[in-house]
């Protein structure tokens, strides 16, 4: 198919009778605003790729800068995901993650290939905060803000057990930042080293702190709070 590319919808509104516009998180071109007109009636045949979590191939018609879906070829919907209202929000949130940090023509394929990852792992079972820290961790590697864990952040000396966010990595003794329990940072490491396509089978014994320093560590690293994110447990 001439201008196709496999997307994740990211959103979906209803527009005018039937139709519906939907952001796209394209592998090849990044975010799309693509239009997908009729595809409300029951027959049509975008109605199955018309909806937020849909997985698809699609091809468009674009006229004007304007991006057109003349055709959709479904893979999945990640429908076990709506099965558990926390799998759900998570899901979600990552969507809205990926909204705010995918730019219109910039493709993006390590972070389609991660959100991909994730939202296998949710839809077959993993636990949702487990795919949400590794999420995290590795969308700060692609972009471009990977956590320095070898050396102090800030003047480069032998780290201590010590964390700093704002700054972005462990730090030493004598530099500003929270002590931390030492396996953190080895768990932190780990799930930098693990492919994305490994998130479902991959173990992390996290407990409460760790999470929190993951949803801390994502706050820092985004402009505005995810509306999704209040919504957590
Ligand atoms: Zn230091």
């Amino acid at each position: 198919m001439a201008n196709s590319s496999l997307c994740i919808v990211l959103r979906a509104s209803n527009y005018k009778e039937n139709d519906k516009m939907l952001t796209l998180f394209s592998r090849e071109w990044g975010r799309i605003d693509a239009l997908a007109r009729g595809c409300r009636k029951p027959a049509s045949s975008l109605l199955a790729a018309s909806d937020v979590l849909c997985c698809a191939e699609y091809a468009f018609h674009i006229k004007d800068g304007r991006y057109y879906i003349t055709q959709a070829v479904p893979k999945t919907n990640f429908y076990d995901i709506r099965k558990n209202m926390n799998a759900l929000m998570t899901a979600l949130l990552l969507l809205e993650i990926c909204e705010k940090t995918v730019m219109p023509a910039e493709p993006n394929g390590r972070l389609f290939a991660l959100l991909a990852g994730a939202l296998y792992a949710l839809a077959n079972g993993s636990d949702h905060k487990k795919v949400l820290l590794f999420f995290v961790y590795k969308m700060l590697d692609i972009q471009g803000l990977r956590p320095m864990l070898d050396a102090c952040v800030l003047c480069g000396s032998e780290p201590a057990t010590k964390i700093n966010i704002a700054a972005g990595g462990v730090v030493c003794e004598h530099c500003t930042g929270e002590k931390v329990p030492p396996q953190y940072i080895e768990m932190i490491a780990g799930i930098l080293h693990t492919p994305s396509k490994n998130i479902h089978t991959t173990e992390l014994s996290y407990d409460k702190d760790f999470y929190n320093l993951g949803i801390r560590w994502l706050r820092s690293s985004l402009e505005s709070e995810p509306k999704t994110l209040s919504l957590l447990h």
